[in-house]
C-alpha cells in the first residue's frame, strides 16, 4: 500500500491526492482521503478504484476541506484476499476518542493481528472491517493515554509485524515505522507545511523537498510549530525490505537511503556477471524488469531492446485476484515487437518469478515471435518463502521455487536457460561489498531466504512452519 500525509497547507485534499496519485504503483485497488478543517470538522472519502478516477473532481475536492490531511491506496495482502475488496476495509480508518478524533493509514501488515482481534472482540471491541489495520483504532480507544501520540505509541507497542503509518489529529501530522523499518517512509518540506509518504516520489510531485526518512521504530509528531521525534519501541537493526528496492518502489524514488534505479541497474550488471550468456538481444519485462535489463547490458556488451512493448494502460497484472484474470492479464498488458525478436537469441530480464505464470506467458509470445533461443535471467533470487510484512505472495504451495529446483522451473517454463541473481549478488546491488553477512542480514529478505525477522506468529498458529 502506499500512504501519505500533509500539514500546513492550503487545500491538503489536492496534494494528498497527487501524493497518493505518484504512489499509485503500490495499490490500485481503492484509495480513501481524510482531512480535517475547522468549520467541518473531519471529512472523509474512501472509493474503489484509481485516485485518478475518484479524487480529481471539484467537487470531490469540494468535500475534502482543510489544511490537514492524510490519504492511503490499497493492495490487499492482509483480510481475506480471495475476496475483492470490500469498501469497509477503504483506509483511512477513523476513529473518535475522548480527546478527538484521529485517521490512521497503514502500510505493511500486523502479524499478531488475529489474536489481537480476539481479545479486542472479546472485551467488547466492535470490528467494522476486516483488516488488520483496524486493531490499532480499537487498541487506542483502550488505552489510558492522556493524548493520541501516546495512545497511538502505545496501541503500537502491542503490534507485532511491518508498519509505516500516517496518522492525523485535528491539528498534528503523525508518523511512525516499526523498528525494524521494513516499510518506507519519508518526511518532505512543503513552505511552511510538511508532508509525509511512503516514497520520495511523492513529495516531488507536490513540489516538496526530500528532508529524511523517517528512522526505523521513530514516531514523529509534526504540528504547525515544526517535527518532534520520538522513539516508544526498543531499539532492533533495521531490516528495511529488500524486495522495495527489486520491484516494489518506483525507480524515482530513494528508498533505505538509496536510489532504487541505480540499485536495480546494479542487479543486472551482478547477473550478468554470475550469469553470463551468448545471446543477440537483451530485452526487458516492462516496466520491472526494465533497470535491470539496462544494467545487464551495460555490464555484457550486448545491446539492449524493447522486445516486449507494454500497454500503458493497464495496471500490475499480479494485483488481480483470480488466476484466470491473472493468466489473460500478460496478454493484455505485454505485447512482443516481433520485427526485434525474430531469429534473435534472446535474453529476457525480469524481477522475479512468483508462480511463474507471467513468465511462461512472455516465453510462449517471444517463441511464437520467431526467437531462436530465450534465456531468463530474474533479478531476484527465487522466492520460495511468502512475504507477511504487507507484500501479496500467495502461500507456500502456490510459489514455483517452493516446489521446483531450478532446473525443475527452467524446464517448467521452457526455456534454454533460467537463472537468479544470488542473495550475495543482491546485497552487493545494494552496496554491501562482502554480500550478505549470515549471522546479520542488514535487510529483510524472508521471502529468499525463508529467515523471518519478526515470528509470523498468526500463520504459526494455523501450522505455518518457518
Ligand atoms: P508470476 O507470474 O511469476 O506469478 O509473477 C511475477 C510477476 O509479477 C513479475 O513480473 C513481477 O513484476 C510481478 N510481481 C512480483 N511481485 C509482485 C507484487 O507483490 N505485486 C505485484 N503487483 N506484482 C508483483
Ligand atoms: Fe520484503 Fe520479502 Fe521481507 Fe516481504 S519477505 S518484507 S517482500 S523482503
Ligand atoms: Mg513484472
Amino acid at each position: 500500500c502506499g500512504v501519505f500525509g500533509v500539514i500546513g497547507v492550503t487545500d491538503a485534499a489536492n496534494f494528498v491526492a497527487l501524493g497518493l496519485h505518484a504512489l499509485q504503483h503500490r495499490g490500485q485497488e481503492a484509495g480513501g482521503i481524510v482531512t480535517h478543517s475547522p468549520e467541518t470538522g473531519f471529512n472523509q472519502a474512501r472509493r474503489m478504484g484509481l485516485v485518478r478516477d475518484n479524487f480529481t473532481s471539484e467537487k470531490m475536492m469540494a468535500m475534502l476541506p482543510g489544511s490537514i490531511g492524510i490519504g492511503h491506496v490499497r493492495y490487499s495482502t492482509a483480510g481475506n484476499k480471495n475476496q475483492q475488496t470490500a469498501i469497509r476495509d477503504v483506509q483511512p480508518f477513523f476513529g473518535e476518542f475522548s480527546m478527538g478524533g484521529a485517521a490512521v493509514a497503514h502500510n505493511g501488515n500486523i502479524t499478531n493481528a488475529n489474536s489481537l482481534r480476539r481479545e479486542l472482540i472479546e472485551r467488547g471491541s466492535i470490528f467494522q472491517s476486516s483488516s488488520d489495520t483496524e486493531c490499532i483504532i480499537h487498541l487506542m480507544a483502550r488505552s489510558m493515554g492522556r493524548n493520541i501520540p501516546d495512545r497511538m505509541e502505545e496501541a503500537l507497542r502491542k503490534v507485532e509485524g511491518a508498519f509505516s503509518i500516517v496518522a492525523m489529529t485535528r491539528t498534528k501530522l503523525i508518523g511512525c515505522r516499526d523498528a525494524l523499518g521494513v516499510r518506507p517512509l519519508v518526511l518532505g518540506k512543503i513552505g511552511n507545511g510538511w508532508a509525509l509518504a511512503s516514497e520520495s516520489c511523492a513529495l516531488d510531485i507536490i513540489g516538496a523537498e526530500f528532508v529524511r526518512e523517517i528512522a526505523p521504530g521513530e514516531m514523529v509528531v509534526i504540528t504547525e510549530k515544526g517535527v518532534e521525534s520520538h522513539y516508544p519501541f526498543r531499539p532492533n537493526r533495521a531490516r528495511f525490505c529488500i524486495f522495495e528496492h527489486v520491484y516494489f518502489s518506483r525507480p524515482d524514488s530513494i528508498v533505505g537511503g538509496r536510489s532504487v534505479y541505480e540499485t536495480r541497474e546494479n542487479i543486472g550488471r551482478e547477473l550478468a556477471k554470475e550469469a553470463p550468456v551468448e545471446a543477440d538481444i537483451v530485452c526487458p519485462v516492462p516496466d520491472s524488469g526494465t533497470p535491470a535489463a539496462i544494467g545487464y547490458s551495460l555490464q555484457s556488451g550486448i545491446p539492449y531492446a524493447m522486445g516486449i512493448i507494454r500497454n500503458q494502460y493497464m495496471g500490475r497484472t499480479f494485483i488481480e485476484p483470480t488466476e484466470q484474470i491473472r493468466n489473460m492479464g500478460v496478454r493484455l498488458k505485454l505485447n512482443v515487437n516481433r520485427a526485434l525478436i525474430k531469429d534473435k537469441r534472446v535474453i529476457l530480464v525480469d524481477d522475479s518469478v512468483v508462480r511463474g505464470t507471467t513468465s511462461r506467458k512472455i516465453k510462449e509470445m517471444i517463441l511464437d515471435a520467431g526467437a531462436k533461443e530465450v534465456h531468463f535471467r530474474i533479478a531476484s533470487p527465487p522466492t520460495a518463502w511468502p512475504c507477511f510484512y504487507g507484500v501479496d505472495t500467495p502461500q507456500r504451495e502456490k510459489l514455483l521455487a517452493a516446489t521446483m529446483t531450478e532446473d525443475e522451473m527452467r524446464s517448467h517454463l521452457g526455456v534454454d536457460s533460467l537463472k537468479f541473481i544470488s542473495l550475495d549478488g543482491l546485497y552487493r546491488a545494494v552496496g554491501e561489498a562482502n554480500g550478505r553477512d549470515p549471522n546479520a542480514p542488514s535487510y529483510c529478505d524472508a521471502c529468499f531466504s525463508g529467515e523471518y525477522p519478526v515470528a509470523p506468529s498468526d500463520m504459526i498458529e494455523q501450522g505455518f512452519q518457518a
